[in-house]
């Protein structure tokens, strides 16, 4: 039906309805929190910002600063496989995602498409392996010059990830699509985007996440955000304004956090970010800052 068919008739059945309906009040918090977990604060960090001469160094520091996650980088994963098993035994700390398979992929180069593919696949089938939460992809940064935008580029993305989200779920990992700032990657750059993309797929293979640096620059409001991503939210990357350490300028995250308790969320968040002063010291100070930016995030 189209617009105005619809707008005509919409009037008819509001006429109809209109004088006998009872509605009962629920509110917005009520909506979204009903039938969900109790959301965490599971604090990572990336392992290049963490101090330490090797990963099992990394690792219980961030134990240490009072973080339950490493986020680590894509390069060598596989061969690094033991190193990992090693450095995480013994501790309560886990690998958060995989920072990152790159593309690009919206391209119309079909060996570039299968390129990106084929290296996505390398690293979930790793990521699958060390019980990650899944590998962070961009479809395209602003610096692949023949990306496809708009309903082409949507298309070609959805497509494409049909094929790699039935891949992920295969190797019980998943793709977390990434939203950046406008400087960056144009074309995914809100929350919304990202999430409609993965109700379109609809794999449990194709997953998302937001990251408060690029957020405070795109979305209106973190918590709408993280509220529009929903079920499909499973990872978040934490930077204050100037993409310091959280609490080092003036940006909240109170408004975030709330977003995330609404809907349950349960992944990790993991620190990408540059450091004012030393990182033994500004680390923790950092994780107990968002500590109490999570407390102070009440909702009801
Ligand atoms: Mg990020």
């Amino acid at each position: 039906m189209q617009r105005r068919d619809f707008l005509k008739s919409a009037i008819v059945t509001a006429g109809a309805i209109g004088a006998g309906g009872v509605a009962r009040t629920v509110t917005a918090d009520e909506t979204l929190t009903q039938d969900k977990p109790k959301a965490v604060l599971k604090l990572s960090s990336q392992e290049w910002i963490v101090p330490g001469k090797t990963l099992k160094g990394k690792v219980a520091n961030v134990a240490a600063y009072g973080g339950q996650g490493i986020e680590l980088g894509s390069h060598d994963l596989e061969k690094r496989h033991k190193e990992i098993e090693e450095a995480l035994a013994g501790t309560d700390i886990k690998v958060s995602a995989i920072c990152a398979a790159d593309g690009p992929y919206i391209v119309p180069d079909k060996a570039q498409q299968r390129r990106a593919m084929d290296n996505a696949k390398r690293i979930l089938k790793a990521a699958g392996e060390l019980g990650s939460t899944g590998v962070i992809m961009v479809p395209a940064f602003n610096d692949a010059k023949d990306q496809l935008r708009g309903k082409e580029g949507n298309e070609l993305l959805v497509s494409l990830l049909q094929e790699l989200g039935e891949y992920a779920a295969s190797v019980k990992s998943r793709m977390l699509l990434e939203p950046l700032n406008r400087s960056e990657a144009w074309f995914m750059r809100h929350l919304a985007h990202a999430s409609s993309v993965c109700r379109d797929v609809n794999s449990p293979g194709i997953c998302m996440m937001g990251d408060f640096y690029h957020m405070r620059i795109e979305e209106t409001s973190d918590m709408g955000a993280f509220i529009s991503g929903g079920k499909y939210v499973h990872h978040v990357h934490l930077a204050s304004k100037k993409r310091n350490m959280p609490g080092q300028d003036e940006r909240s995250f109170v408004d975030g956090f709330r977003g995330l308790k609404m809907i349950g969320y349960q992944d990790y968040c993991s620190l990408e970010c540059g450091c004012i002063g030393e990182k033994e010291t500004e680390i923790p100070k950092a994780f107990a800052f968002l500590e109490k930016q999570w407390e102070a995030a009440t909702i009801g």
